[in-house]
């Protein structure tokens, strides 16, 4: 029988482009094999590539200090998409006691892009780090912070805005109204916070992010090189993983504007069941042809939805090959993904209600502060 690899598939055409058209590298099997140990997105090369992430394998390695970037926009519950991210971050702060995340809540974004209120920015806010917590941040090396009253994020983001033209931007972002470039100053101010005399100057930093959010990773290492004299900032380093579709399948990003086919982290079980029941597969028109060709997991929502967040590896690699093999059929197997989802769901809710309240004094405590 031929040994089939589950983890290399999934639009693998269209990112080896992408690392072609914009230069990323990609995440080898010789810096995989220099990490302490993989997670699940690395292990399966959801996280798929990288700039300069180097950097970081040697500041592992000389247990030398390092800076995780990242945030959220505060415009909703964490999705699955917000949750790879999150747990990217929870990651890289494991793999050294030197790590420290830097995590921006960017309410300045959710109002510019979102139309979504500061006042109500901090609700969604509780929820999102009550989130990150239960997913197995550190807070002990975290600084958590609103966007909108971190003086040091807006002053720098108006400081290298100098000598950027609106030409520029929109080479970058498409045409946007004003108040989008501004955020995308105030982002390049989030990801070089952790490099402020403030935080102990210069170090590497890495940003864990979905590969859509490499325009912000460019424009913010464009800047590190170009304020390098004065600042003298190390480039931010980046890691890029593949984006979670929603369960209309590929081409489709799961977003919170289409609730039916998004997954939360707060749907209950049984809702959680019954989205993914009526998720886009990859099977055949019929069970004879699906016994006898074998079906498509690598254009299936519910096989991505396995792979991306099933920990047992086993599990997803029969999935796979029953699946290829024509031995397993749809309504049989969304059953079983649903049900191991769910039990994901209540395990993982349980854990969450203890940690809500202390993310609402984090948060009150921030708006306190100010
Ligand atoms: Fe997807 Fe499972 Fe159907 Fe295969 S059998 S196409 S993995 S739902």
């Amino acid at each position: 029988m031929r040994i089939l690899d589950p983890w290399s598939i999934t639009d693998v055409e269209d990112y080896n482009r992408l690392i072609e058209v914009f230069g990323i590298e990609v995440m080898s099997e010789d810096i995989l094999k220099q990490l302490p140990f993989l997670n699940r997105y690395f292990r399966r090369k959801i996280v798929f590539g990288h700039r300069d992430f180097q950097v970081i394998v040697k500041a592992i390695k000389n247990s030398e200090e390092y800076a995780v970037m990242s945030g959220i926009k505060p415009s909703s519950i964490y999705h699955l998409g917000s949750k790879i991210t999150a747990e990217q971050i929870v990651y890289l702060q494991q793999l050294s006691k030197k790590a420290r995340v830097f995590y921006a809540i960017a309410d300045i974004e959710a109002w510019e892009d979102n139309g979504i209120p500061f006042e109500k920015s901090l609700e969604y806010a509780v929820d999102n780090v009550a989130d990150l917590i239960t997913l197995g941040l550190d807070l002990k090396r975290a600084y958590i912070y609103l966007q909108s009253r971190e003086p040091r994020v807006l002053r720098w983001g108006y400081l290298f805005a100098r000598g950027l033209t609106r030409n520029l931007l929109e080479s970058i972002y498409g045409e946007k109204h004003l108040g989008m470039y501004m955020t995308a100053m105030v982002q390049v101010g989030d990801i070089l916070l952790p490099q402020h005399p403030d935080f102990g100057g210069p170090k590497p930093t890495i940003v864990p992010v979905g590969v859509d959010q490499d325009p912000h990773i460019r424009l913010t290492r464009d800047l590190a090189r170009k304020y390098s004299g004065k600042f003298k900032f190390v480039p931010p380093a980046s890691v890029y993983h593949k984006l979670q579709w929603s369960l209309k399948g590929p081409g489709h990003k799961m977003s919170k504007r289409d609730p039916m086919s998004c997954l939360t982290l707060n749907d209950s079980p049984e809702k959680a069941s019954i989205k993914i029941r009526n998720a886009f597969t990859g099977g055949r028109e019929t069970a004879e042809l699906q016994k006898k060709l074998g079906g498509k997991p690598e254009v299936c929502a519910v096989y991505q939805l396995a792979l991306y967040h099933i920990d047992d590896d086993e599990k997803v690699r029969q999935i796979f090959e029953e699946c290829k093999q024509g031995l397993r059929l749809c309504g049989e197997c969304k059953h079983e993904v649903a049900e191991l989802f769910a039990n994901f769901l209540r395990n993982y809710q349980h854990r969450k209600k203890t940690n809500i309240e202390r993310a609402r004094r984090i948060i009150e405590d921030l708006v306190a502060g100010y």
